[in-house]
């Protein structure tokens, strides 16, 4: 762990805003070296696109369905801060159908997911760091070489040498472009364009659905994934819960649909690919603006030393979970670097 950490003692305070994994880790990493640390997040709890849908009978991932952990220092990390507890192998069958047709496996790699849901991991990540959830941050000013954050509501929240911004980089954009930080903002430009949306719906069956494979990405206009949601650990679930994504094109075409219709069509395209006549008797849609980056810019990590501010997330190193801890710890290493 302490590679991934400075001992720098010219930050002080920092502000952290988002509390997805690339905040928690930044926070986390920023606290171990000894700075106070606030991390501001607008959604009711931490997690981000981490994220799971509280259901009738436990909760279903509607965000990251599963993660790799190829860097061991993020395998360490997780270990330390979340615990081995709040992560499971999850042994899968995934597979997928190219243009020619037919089905083949993923390849072979060990694949994650936090238990029993994803939210697990952010949960116990975000009991190491001072959260302020439910705060929107609109703007940034700097008088005397310190940072003072606004948030919707007007209220002020002062006294910070740095800033840590991990919003999805729309919302970075605009809270920079707000804050009068024009060239930074522009800067993003790039990765804003690249940013996928996705339209997601959770639907439980309470038959099993006779399918051989527990996660696939179909050759589809309408869905790029479908998986099993009850397949992984520690999921008790009274029937079988399904997540199923929609392609970007189709999000794109349908981004103002009523979520009962794109409910309706989703599940249409399920039937159609798994043969499963039953319906599904529950079901819960959730519109994802910001899902996925297919941008090919992969800095890891911005930071302006003389602005004292830095920018993480998973849309500068790769636009994945793992992607997301490495922009954070890369971006907390570069800060000690001053
Ligand atoms: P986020 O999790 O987006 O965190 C940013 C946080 O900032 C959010 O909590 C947000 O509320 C907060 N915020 C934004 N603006 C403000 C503000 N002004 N003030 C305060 N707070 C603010 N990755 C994989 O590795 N495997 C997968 O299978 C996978 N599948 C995915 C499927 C879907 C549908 C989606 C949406 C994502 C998927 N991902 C997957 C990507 C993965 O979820 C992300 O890479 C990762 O969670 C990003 O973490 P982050 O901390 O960078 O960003």
């Amino acid at each position: 762990m302490r590679e991934e950490t400075t001992d720098t003692t010219s930050i002080r305070s920092v502000a952290v805003i988002g509390s997805g994994l690339a905040g928690l880790t930044a926070a986390i990493l920023l606290g171990e070296s000894g700075h106070r640390v606030q991390v501001f997040e607008k959604s009711r709890g931490p997690g981000g696109r981490l994220s799971s849908k509280r259901v009738a009978d436990g909760s279903v991932d509607i965000g990251a369905q599963y993660f790799t952990s190829r860097n061991p220092g993020f395998t360490r990390f997780l270990d330390t801060w979340a615990g081995r507890g709040t992560y499971k192998l999850w042994d899968a069958k995934l597979g997928y159908q190219p243009e020619s047709g037919g089905w083949l496996s993923f390849p072979e790699e060990h694949r994650f997911v936090g238990a029993p849901r994803m939210t697990a991991i952010t949960r116990a990540l975000s009991n190491h760091v001072t959260l302020e959830a439910g705060v929107r941050i609109e703007k940034l000013s700097r008088a005397s070489g310190q940072w003072q954050l606004t948030d919707t509501e007007g209220k002020e929240y002062q006294g910070f040498d740095q800033v840590v911004l991990t919003a999805p980089p729309a919302q970075a954009q605009e809270l920079l472009a707000n804050s009068g930080l024009g060239s930074l903002a522009e800067r993003l430009a790039g990765h804003v364009a690249s940013i996928l949306p996705c339209w997601a719906l959770a639907a439980r069956f309470r038959q099993p659905v006779d399918f051989a494979f527990d996660g696939v990405r179909p050759n589809s206009r309408v869905l790029f994934w479908v998986a099993n949601n009850s397949s992984k650990p520690d999921r008790e679930d009274d029937g079988q819960w399904w997540v199923l994504h929609a392609t970007p094109g189709w999000t794109h075409e349908h981004i103002d649909d009523a979520p009962d219709a794109v409910a309706r069509a989703l599940l249409a395209e399920f039937r159609q690919l798994t043969g499963h006549e039953e319906s599904a008797d529950e079901w819960v849609p959730h519109r994802w603006l910001y899902a996925r980056s297919d941008s090919d810019d992969a800095p890891g990590y911005l930071l302006d030393k003389d602005a004292g501010i830095g920018l993480a997330g998973d849309w500068l190193a790769g636009g994945r979970v793992e992607g997301a801890w490495e922009s954070a710890s890369g971006l907390v290493q570069e800060m000690g670097r001053s």
